[in-house]
């Protein structure tokens, strides 16, 4: 199964690197066409490349001759991209444009596998192929603060509207400072508050860094963990353990909806355990209250979550609904 995956991923790099390729050559053609002058220039540029390594071959002081003709590339350089910004172009038009610009969409850099690698597998383990795209919609950018009242919420002490903004900082903070901090994240409160929202807002951000993320709902990654341990699927349980034990960010959503067997209560313990021990960050988040949890789980589970996860309690009313409302009263 793994190896089928992986020839999967490297025939998706041979398309992007062709889907570039074809890009680049449009743009190309259409900027030659445009201004014959650039035509020029890359000619020039590629005489000069020639004649340093033609260099080597004469009997000329070649250090001093490379780097004046390097002097000549790099004036030519500077010479097309004032052409292309002073008719409007952006002054990097040219340049290819990978996905991947770690590892220009070959999987590789040098002998190691890129994280987009890693990803590009998990994501095909995990069912998780439209992650990235899913996530589009949704970033911090987008969060609409608007939907929840600045009025007193049954006892709380600050508004809800007050409560996100905070959430929101600190979720910020979170992404920012993801790769120099160590810190986990637990939401709770009522459905419809944003907390899936939030999740899928660092999940992006750290796709975009290139950062290994497993984002499932609590009953699927208990789901993929049984059939691999238990046979249904073909994949070894310990490849999928140690993906979720060793993925940059964890993310569990709905916790408390999986069927509450002995089978899940001790692999929740054991990847929440085994990822603090790890310093491997994590974010879980459920609809129910902390006093259920005390309910639901063993205490060696409940006490690892709470002293280990910086705690944010969701509260106000269901924006879900009040997102449909306004939209009917726009119509
Ligand atoms: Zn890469």
């Amino acid at each position: 199964m793994r190896n089928k995956y992986v020839l999967e991923v490297i025939k998706e790099y041979e398309q992007q690197q062709e889907q570039v390729k074809v890009e680049h050559e449009k743009k190309l053609s259409e900027i030659y066409r445009k201004f014959p002058k650039i035509k020029q220039i890359d000619d020039s540029i590629s005489r000069l490349g020639f004649d340093i390594a033609a260099s080597i071959f004469k009997g000329i002081n070649i250090e001093s001759y490379i780097s004046e003709q390097k002097k000549k590339i790099l004036d030519l350089k500077t010479e097309k991209a004032e052409v292309l910004a002073s008719n409007g172009y952006p002054v990097d038009y040219l340049e290819m444009k990978y996905t991947c610009s770690l590892c220009n969409d070959t999987g590789y850099i040098e002998n190691r596998k890129c994280n987009c690698f890693k990803q590009k597998l998990i994501n095909k383990y995990y069912n998780q192929s439209n992650l990235k795209d899913l996530l589009q919609k949704e970033h911090f950018d987008n969060f609409d603060m608007s939907l929840y009242s600045t009025g007193k919420y049954e006892n709380e002490l600050v508004s809800p509207q007050k409560n996100m903004e905070e959430i929101l900082t600190h979720c910020m903070t979170f992404s920012n400072n993801f790769e120099n901090s160590y810190e986990n994240l637990f939401f709770y409160g009522n459905s419809g508050l944003g907390k899936t929202f939030l999740s899928n807002c660092i999940a992006k951000d750290l796709l975009d860094k290139g950062k290994v993320v497993i984002y499932q709902t609590a009953s699927s990654l208990m789901e993929i963990l049984r059939s691999s341990k238990f046979g249904e699927s073909q994949d070894s349980f310990e490849g999928k353990l140690q993906d979720i034990l060793n993925c940059d960010l964890l993310i569990i959503d709905d916790l408390g909806t999986e069927p509450n067997t002995g089978f899940s209560q001790s692999e929740l313990y054991n990847i929440i355990n085994a990822r603090l021990l790890a310093q491997k960050q994590m974010i879980i988040s459920t609809n129910f209250p902390l006093s259920d949890l005390r309910g639901i789980y063993p205490e060696r589970i409940t006490s690892r979550i709470f002293g280990n996860f910086v705690m944010f309690k969701f509260y106000g009313e269901d924006i879900r609904v009040k997102k449909n409302i306004t939209k009917r009263k726009a119509r």
